[in-house]
């Protein structure tokens, strides 16, 4: 253990619970290890997990998160949620070692010695694991969305903890939060509308009509289970599973779920509609002659039709 190791700790305080524990544990010169920093939030809930992974990217030795006592939240569920989040990132931390330099209590405002304990002990622990073995890298270039965010961190804490044959690892009921997932596609019944690829938010769905074929895929790790998709299919061919694969997220995995089939214009010969969809319509008696064209080529025999309808009247 190196003796001169001073631990920096970032604590999420919430300010109803901890913050007022901390606060009384101030005023009551209570002796503390000046090893932390306070970070107040309203409430626990309000954590992001990538304020976490932030902290430890930027050097942090440690990570308290501290909230009421179950069933004390001021807002009902709030440090609920922040201990489910704090389940996730220790399992998804788990083979950097990093989980073990972070930790959720329950503080109440009355429990000044509690929040003096929990620093003390908590210091503790991380002079023995000694500095976060990242603060020495420049951290990363944070770009993109949240999501992108939270992928370029994992990918840089992995490859800056020279681990290079990352374990599969997905979260158990206890451990999964809610905003990740993945759209799960009925073969049997989607006829490739393309509804679902049209109106994903976060544009996670692809479609390409190529090779008379009509393919839809989807990136795996940048779901956020909107469920728009879902809501949206028309033939009830999706269903947004929840759930967090570490390997597919990292590796940005691209799944295949869709290939269907399209039918060629009786005009140009050009492909453009999926057969499921073109069969769909016929069994619902729309007329024969719109359905053998493509859209183009359609446009032509309107105007056509319209220009003889306008001549035969004479106008
Ligand atoms: S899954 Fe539904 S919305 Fe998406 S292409 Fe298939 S039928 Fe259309
Ligand atoms: S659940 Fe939302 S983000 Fe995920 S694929 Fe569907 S529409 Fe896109």
């Amino acid at each position: 253990m190196d003796k001169a190791f001073e631990p920096r700790i970032i604590a999420f305080c919430c300010n109803w619970c901890a913050y007022a524990g901390a606060d009384m544990a101030g005023v009551s010169r209570l002796k503390m290890p000046p090893t932390f920093r306070i970070i107040r939030v309203m409430c626990t809930g309000r954590v992001d997990p990538l304020f976490i992974i932030h902290a430890f990217v930027q050097g942090a030795d440690g990570v308290i998160v501290a909230g009421c006592h179950p069933g004390d939240c001021h807002y009902i569920s709030g440090n609920l949620k922040a201990k489910q989040r704090i389940n996730f990132l220790k399992g998804l931390l788990k083979q950097t070692g990093l989980d073990k330099r972070l930790e959720m209590y329950y503080v109440s405002a009355g429990e000044a010695y509690r929040f003096q304990e929990v620093i003390e002990e908590f210091t503790e622990r991380i002079r023995k694991l000694g500095p976060n073995p990242l603060k020495k890298l420049p951290p990363p270039k944070k770009e993109g969305n949240k999501r992108e965010v939270l992928h370029t961190e994992l990918l840089w804490i992995f490859k800056g903890l020279g681990i290079t044959e990352i374990q599969p690892w997905q979260p158990s009921e206890e451990e999964i939060i809610p905003g990740f997932g993945t759209p799960v596609y009925d073969p049997d019944k989607c006829v490739g509308c393309g509804a679902c690829y049209n109106n994903c938010p976060e544009n996670v769905i692809m479609l390409e009509d190529v090779d008379g074929k009509r393919k839809i895929r989807h990136y795996y790790w940048s779901c956020i289970t909107c469920r728009t998709c879902e809501e949206i299919c028309p033939q009830d061919a999706i269903k947004v599973e929840e759930g967090f694969d570490l390997t597919a997220f990292l590796q940005q995995t691209v799944h295949d779920d869709i290939e269907l089939p399209l039918v060629k214009c009786r005009i140009c010969g050009k492909f453009f509609a999926p057969e499921p969809m073109v069969k769909e319509a016929k069994e619902k008696e729309i007329p024969l002659e719109l359905l053998d064209v493509c859209p183009d080529c359609r446009k032509e025999l309107i105007g056509k039709e319209l220009v003889e309808l306008l001549g035969h009247r004479g106008l």
